[in-house]
């Protein structure tokens, strides 16, 4: 039985589901999840990422991460994080440039927090060589000082989808019509969480909660604050989200969300105002779009240096990729880059106070 069958006998059985319900199970249902049953990075995949893009990505990043341990006075151990590592490739770019760095490997305990076994077993053979530990969530990352990064991991976070109405807010569900799933708005009720809400939306707006997302981040928060560290969070959003952000993806197409849940990847916009405030006492730097961060850490000349040894159309696709990552019009405005870090340091490279 696929996963949209199993959707439909539970919402006739049980009612309507939530739009984060619907989002945790066809991400992370056990067997027909999304993430759980099948490796969607790359070309061959559905979708494909910074890091996939190019090596250029993680070196920075890397490189912002080492040279913010190092003003902290290089902590000896410390817990190297990835969030929602993906295929592996992102740390394994990371480790390499930071190689260069006197003390950082050998200091570094990795750490990735990854909730589907199949991603676990492609991030063990991309990082072979490594000592790696998993962890299925943050709140089992050891004690100790945390330099973290997550790309793309913030928008696979369920949401729940709230329509302002004359009198309040309405949660829009997913329920059944002539035996398709169809999105339905549940009966209206105060939301005190939304208050602050009502100054920007009007009648029929719909604004997104992410519950799971501010809990993530007021644990690495509390955690660089008191210990040290700095963390890292790129995706794609901005300072406040407003609408309905739920998109699907399959084969580098978009598609209707609920026409094959496990099927196609689901993403929502990352609501950075909500994640930054949430990071207390942990300070956050401005936050700034993914272009500018990796201008200011120094990919053209990277790029230049990698051009020198490429011609035809190695060279054609790198040139292309490092203008996918930088450029305004490609992923350089789209993408943000937020910095934790503790309040009496600086802000990792790349970002400013
Ligand atoms: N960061 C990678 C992959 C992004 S895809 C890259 O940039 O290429 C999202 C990743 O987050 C996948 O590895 C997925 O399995 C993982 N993931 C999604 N929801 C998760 C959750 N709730 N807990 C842990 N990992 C999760």
């Amino acid at each position: 039985m696929s996963l949209r069958d199993d959707l439909i006998a539970r919402i006739r059985a049980e009612g309507p589901i939530t739009v984060a319900a619907f989002m945790e199970e066809a991400l992370l249902h056990p067997t027909k999840g999304y993430y759980t049953s099948r490796s969607p990075l790359g070309r061959k995949g559905d979708f494909v990422t910074a890091p996939e893009i190019s090596q250029m990505f993680g070196e920075l990043v890397g490189l912002s991460l080492a040279q913010s341990w190092l003003d902290q006075g290089a902590p000896s151990p410390f817990n190297l994080v990835e969030l929602g590592p993906g295929r592996g490739t992102l740390m394994a770019d990371v480790l390499r440039a930071a190689h260069t760095v006197p003390g950082f490997h050998a200091a570094a305990r990795i750490i990735l927090v990854e909730a589907s076994p199949l991603l676990q077993s492609e991030q063990a053979k991309t990082l072979a060589g490594h000592e790696v530990t998993w962890v299925d969530s943050v709140h089992k990352i050891p004690n100790g000082p945390l330099w973290l990064v997550a790309n793309e991991f913030f928008d696979a976070l369920p949401v729940r989808q709230f329509q302002r109405d004359s009198t309040g807010w309405r949660e829009r569900c997913i329920g059944l019509a002539e035996n398709a799933l169809a999105f339905g708005l549940g009966p209206a009720a105060p939301q005190t969480h939304l208050a602050h809400r009502l100054d920007d939306t009007k009648t029929g707006d719909i604004v997104e909660t992410c519950a799971p997302a501010c809990q993530i981040v007021g644990t690495i928060g509390q955690r660089i604050a008191s210990q040290g560290g700095a963390a890292l969070i790129i995706d794609y959003g901005d300072w406040r989200s407003l609408g309905d952000t739920l998109q699907a993806l399959a084969n580098h197409a978009s598609t209707d969300p609920l026409e094959r849940p496990g099927e196609a990847d689901l993403t929502v916009h990352v609501d950075f105002e909500t994640l930054a405030q949430s990071a207390a006492p942990a300070a956050y730097a401005r936050v700034t779009p993914q272009g500018v961060f990796l201008e200011r850490l120094g990919i053209t000349p990277r790029a230049q240096q990698l051009a020198q040894k490429l011609d035809g159309h190695a060279l054609e696709t790198h040139v292309a990729a490092h203008r996918r990552l930088t450029h305004p019009k490609e992923m350089g405005n789209l993408f943000k880059v937020l910095g934790l870090f503790p309040a009496a340091s600086a802000p990792p490279p790349g970002l400013t106070k």
